[in-house]
Formats: C-alpha cells, structure tokens, sequence
C-alpha cells in the first residue's frame, strides 16, 4: 500500500492547495506507515519538482509529454490512474479545485474507487472503517463518508488543511505511459491568464461585493482594500450577470463555493444561493446599511452602515496599520 498525491501546478509552479493536499496526504501516509508519492504532470522544472519533497513526498513521478502540457481531464485521469496502479498506491490524494473536480468522478471509475471530493478533515480509521468529513449540499452542511472500497480517492477542499513542512528534497523519476487517443478528445490549445491577482478559490482573504455597490464604477473601493490585504475579489451573482464584474468572481451556489480564513462581504444580502458558496469561510464580515440583512445571521464581525462611508474608512485604516 501507498498514498498518491497529484502535485497540481499552475503555469509551471505548485498552487497553495497542492502543498496543503500533500501535506494532508502526508498525514495520511503516516497514519498507515506508508511511503508517499507525488506525480506531476505538465511542464515543471525540476527544481520545482522537487520542494514537493520538503512537504513530505518521499519521491516524485515527473510526467514530462508535450501532449500533457495543458490540463485534459480524461488523459490526467488516464495517467494518475496508471500511477497509482504502478505503484501499488490505494489511497489517491488531489485538490478539489477547478481540475480535481473534473479528476475526482473519472479517477473513480478507473481505480473502481470510492470518492470523497471536498475533504475538510483527515479519515477517521477505526475498527477498519475509512471515513471522511466533507461538504454537502454546496457547502451548506458536512456529511461524513464512509470509503469501503479498497481503493479510495479524497479530493482536499481548499483552505482545509494547514501546509506542514516535514522534509527536504525528494528524488525526481520520469514516469511515461503511453496515451490513447481516446483521452484527447476534448483539449485546451492554450491558458491565456487573465490576471496575475491572487487566485479565487486559493485565496486566503476574500473581498467581495453586491449590488449594494451600485455599479461597476464603484469596484475601484473593492480592489484597493483587496491589493492591500492580498485578497482575492468576489461578487454576487447578479452583479456577474449584469456584467459589473467577471463571472470567474461569482461565488456562491452556482459559482465558485471559496472558504477563505476570512470573507468580508460588501453590499451582499446574504441570499441562501450566495451562503451556500461562503459560509464555511473561517471569519465572516459584513458591511450592509441594513441591520435586517440575513448575512448578519453568519457573520462573525458586522459593520451596519453604508459602504460608501465606511469602506474609505477602513482603507485609510488598514493603510496607517
Ligand atoms: P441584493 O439582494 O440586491 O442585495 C444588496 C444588498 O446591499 C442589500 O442587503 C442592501 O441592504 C445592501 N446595500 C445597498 N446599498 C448599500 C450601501 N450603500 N452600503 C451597504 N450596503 C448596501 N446569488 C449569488 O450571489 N450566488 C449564487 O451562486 C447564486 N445562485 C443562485 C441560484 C439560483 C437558482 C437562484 C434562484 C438565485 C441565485 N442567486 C445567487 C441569487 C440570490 O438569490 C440573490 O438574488 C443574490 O445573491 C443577491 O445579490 P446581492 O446580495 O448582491 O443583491
């Protein structure tokens, strides 16, 4: 028996969330006392390639194949699944991010896996029970999963799990399987970033704003406190359709579901849809003039008062801090 961990990288470099899924991978493998694997896949240096070493994996599979540089979810699929059979590995690790949740269903078929796709807590391994603690029903609730098959994929939740260092370098092996042409059949040609901003479902600090900002004039308020707490920025779902904002921000039920450390909501009523996208955040904090606005119902911090007032306010004092 081993764990897998998939090492996901954007633009060459590892996210956040690969070194939190591998250090959560590592805890795995040390609960079983078992060795620990990492595969990348896509163009790495191998400098990169091996700081996944200093989180705990105890060697790295490099999958170097220009037909893999960009992500194609059946042939990642195909390739991670391959791994894990060549090296007798039960357990399979990734992140539940944008790519992990396309891996997540495809890896399950191919190992004839049991899948539990937003992780927020190591398995509990009792009396040969595997079960796991996830979001449910968009994040509204956690459901505890019970993985009786022998092998098991578990797909981390973003911001889940603290990144522990526990080693130094691992030692890099080319992995190499051949491709079927059956797994191309839909590709991405090319990645043109958009922005070089701290990314959504990464981020640790998270500004978002509603309708309450009252047009996208209004958003330069929004991105100054974001560039000056390093946050990602987010909005509701009618301010993305009204093309205030990209709908790469829109978090909530049919968004992105994000559960930063903290989430200062702006001019958001607090919709039920709009909830079930950020209520597992850590620290909640509302801004909204009205004091009956249901998002105050989750906060952790609320300012009543109009956003127009307090958020030069707040810039200023984040600015002298
Ligand atoms: P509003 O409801 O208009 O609220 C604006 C808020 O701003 C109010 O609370 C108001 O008091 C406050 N405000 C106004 N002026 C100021 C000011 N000057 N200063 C401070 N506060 C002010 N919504 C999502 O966000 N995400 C989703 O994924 C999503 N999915 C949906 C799916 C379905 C099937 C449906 C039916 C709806 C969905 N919605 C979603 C929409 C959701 O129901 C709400 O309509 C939406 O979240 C409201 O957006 P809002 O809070 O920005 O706007």
């Amino acid at each position: 028996m081993s764990v897998l961990i998939y090492a996901e990288n954007a633009a060459g470099k590892f996210k956040k969330s690969t070194f939190e899924a591998l250090s959560y991978a590592k805890a795995i493998a040390d609960q079983n006392s078992t060795n620990l694997i990492a595969i990348s896949i896509g163009d790495v240096a191998n400098d990169e390639l091996a700081v996944l070493g200093k989180y705990g994996a105890e060697k790295v599979l490099n999958v170097a194949n220009d037909k893999l540089k960009n992500f194609v979810n059946q042939a990642y699929a195909s390739v991670i699944a391959e791994a894990a059979k060549a090296n007798g590995a039960d357990i399979v690790v990734i992140s539940n991010s944008f790519s992990g949740r396309g891996l997540a269903p495809r890896l399950g078929v191919k190992l004839d896996a049991g899948v539990a796709d937003g992780a927020v807590a190591l398995p509990e391994q009792n009396g040969g029970k595997f079960t796991v603690k996830k979001t449910a029903f968009s994040g509204k609730a956690f459901a505890i999963v019970e993985l009786t098959s022998q092998n098991k994929i578990i797909a981390l939740a973003p911001n889940a799990y603290k990144v522990v260092e526990s080693g130094t370098t691992a030692p890099v092996e080319d992995f190499n399987i051949e491709t079927k042409a059956s797994d191309f059949t839909a590709m991405i040609k090319d990645i043109v970033r958009a922005t070089d901003k701290v990314s959504l479902p990464d981020a640790e600090i998270v500004v978002s704003a509603g309708r309450g900002l009252k047009g996208p004039e209004n958003w330069d308020m929004i991105e100054e406190l974001a560039d000056l707490l390093g946050a990602a920025t987010a909005c509701s779902k009618p301010v993305s359709d009204s093309g205030w904002r990209p709908h790469s921000e829109h978090v909530g039920q049919t968004g992105i579901a994000v559960s930063p450390n903290l989430y200062i909501a702006i001019g958001i009523s607090g919709a039920i849809q709009h909830l079930a996208g950020v209520s597992s955040s850590k620290v909640i904090v509302v801004i909204n003039k009205d004091a009956e606005a249901p998002f105050f119902k989750v906060a952790d911090y609320g300012i009543v008062g109009d956003a127009f007032e307090v958020l030069p306010k707040l810039i200023a004092a984040v600015k002298e801090y």
